[in-house]
């Protein structure tokens, strides 16, 4: 169980300075909530002090820290915003009114109401993406003491977890949230497939131990014997990861990656080295190769990753990075906290809009859909569902929905290009408009500024909002 004195360890470690006020909001949240208690029993305080918590092993900042304890105040209890913006401030009182507005919901069920409010969960983002992320751990803590709710209550809200929030911690990179909150679905979804999975796993890693520590230590050698300052870490799939491959059809014999090797070393440089290093101490399988350092995933991830022979002859993955681009790896936008210290908050929203892809899109899709059902379902379908990963001519990255064309290739990047473009090159050979895009095709788009515009047919040849919104606008203005 999680006291304040934990959390105030925790958050000296990080942050010294700026206690009191986080004991102000303690002590104001305890004040609010005394005589409540949660289903478990326990007073109710114990659930916005483990909401902090969760938020401190992060290193938020004191206004998030504050908001988290008081998340629950202005809907549960008879303070209001004025009262809290006197105590705290204005920004805390944002962060508590942003998560209050998305706390009534039952994503669930299909009434307006609850469009409305996963709309609101959504497009908080653009806001302060700090409320997603308290609201992330909000839910974090309910999913870990759901053992206390009826089953049906289990159940839904673990349909609701894998639908929206699962997506969500994904896009801003949040993978260590991501991860629990997708086994801890699946643990009330399937709990018997659940149990079976966890035994196979469990056995697994019991038999892999020795081979796996051998190679560890050996890694080791070789980094340390370069004067490599280093850390090796084995990381094992989550359930649901093994789950899906599973339902995949994958055999769980050759999931390559069931164990994979953390390496982090100190600079960019120095990951490409360590690549090298291995690969003379273990063969790598050649097709099993990505530099996402060079290219990385759309939500920021940056690794090599490189399948081997490891001992035995076990097909085994390694990762290789940064220490920092380890913290972006297991928290993503969260890790600004670490890595970007006082600015972390400006530089989150700026790369939030910036440097995550599905940002536009989203921001796109709010603006064209005033009815909040057609709203949640064109994210779900544009932004929380399978993607196709492409390459432009420079080498970068363009995530689509499945589905997409070129035409939606060509908008993603600008409007012009869009406007002017008249064909297709696909991986060198020339394709039709509705080609249908699939994973790592390279893409180029071929243009002639005297072109007429895009055609009116190609409407019903996109998959992206931002596609079509553009070629309606086009279509007014030709016409
Ligand atoms: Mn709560």
């Amino acid at each position: 169980m999680i006291t304040k004195e934990d959390l105030f360890k925790r958050i000296k470690e990080y942050n010294p300075n700026e206690l009191e006020m986080i004991q102000k909001a303690y002590d104001y949240a305890k004040f609010l909530h005394q005589g409540q208690t949660r289903q478990s029993g326990e007073p109710y305080i114990s659930h916005p002090l483990n909401v902090a918590y969760i938020l401190a092993e992060m290193h938020a900042d004191r206004d998030t820290v504050c908001a988290a304890l008081l998340h629950d105040t202005l809907e549960d209890t008879k303070t209001d915003k004025e009262d809290i913006a006197e105590m705290f401030g204005k920004d805390v009182t944002n962060l508590v009114d942003g998560v209050t507005k998305i706390s009534k919901m039952n994503f669930s069920t299909k009434q307006e109401q609850n469009m409305a409010n996963t709309r609101k969960i959504i497009t908080s983002l653009t806001n302060d993406v700090r409320i997603i992320i308290i609201k992330l751990a909000d839910r974090l803590h309910n999913m870990r003491t759901l053992q206390f709710k009826s089953e049906f209550k289990q159940k839904e809200n673990s349909l609701e977890t894998l639908e929206i929030f699962v997506p969500l911690a994904y896009r801003i990179g949040a993978y260590r949230m991501k991860s629990e909150l997708e086994d801890l679905s699946l643990q009330y979804l399937k709990p018997g497939i659940y149990l079976k999975l966890q035994e196979k796993k469990n056995q697994i890693e019991e038999h892999s131990k020795e081979d796996l520590q051998e190679m560890l230590y050996k890694i080791k050698m070789v980094l340390d014997d370069k004067n490599m300052p280093n850390e090796i870490k084995i990381r094992t799939k989550n359930i649901y990861g093994i789950y899906k491959r599973l339902q995949a059809g994958h055999h769980l014999d050759d999931i390559h990656d069931l164990f994979a090797f953390k390496i982090m070393v100190e600079e960019e440089l120095n990951c490409y080295t360590t690549l090298g290093l291995i690969h003379k101490l273990y063969h790598p399988i050649n097709n099993k190769f990505k530099d996402y350092i060079s290219n990385p995933k759309t939500n920021m991830y940056q690794s090599l990753h490189s399948t081997v022979f490891g001992e035995g002859g076990k097909l085994i993955q390694t990762q290789i990075r940064t220490f920092d681009m380890d913290k972006i790896a297991s928290f993503g936008l969260t890790a600004y906290w670490d890595i970007n210290k006082g600015k972390a908050r400006e530089k989150m929203q700026e790369d939030l809009s910036h440097k995550y892809q599905f940002y536009q899109s989203l921001v796109e899709i709010d603006r064209s859909f005033s009815d909040n059902k057609a709203f949640v379902e064109q994210v779900k379908k544009e932004l929380f569902s399978t993607t196709v990963y492409v390459y432009a001519p420079d080498g970068t990255i363009i995530e689509l929905p499945q589905g997409s064309t070129p035409i939606d290739f060509a908008y993603e990047i600008s409007s012009d290009l869009g406007n002017t473009m008249i064909g297709a090159f696909i991986n060198n050979k020339q394709v039709d408009v509705d080609y249908v895009l699939q994973n790592k095709d390279r893409v180029k788009i071929v243009t002639d500024p005297l072109s007429f515009g895009p055609r009116e047919s190609w409407l019903t040849k996109v998959k992206t909002t931002k596609a079509k919104q553009k070629l309606l606008q086009m279509r007014k203005m030709l016409h």
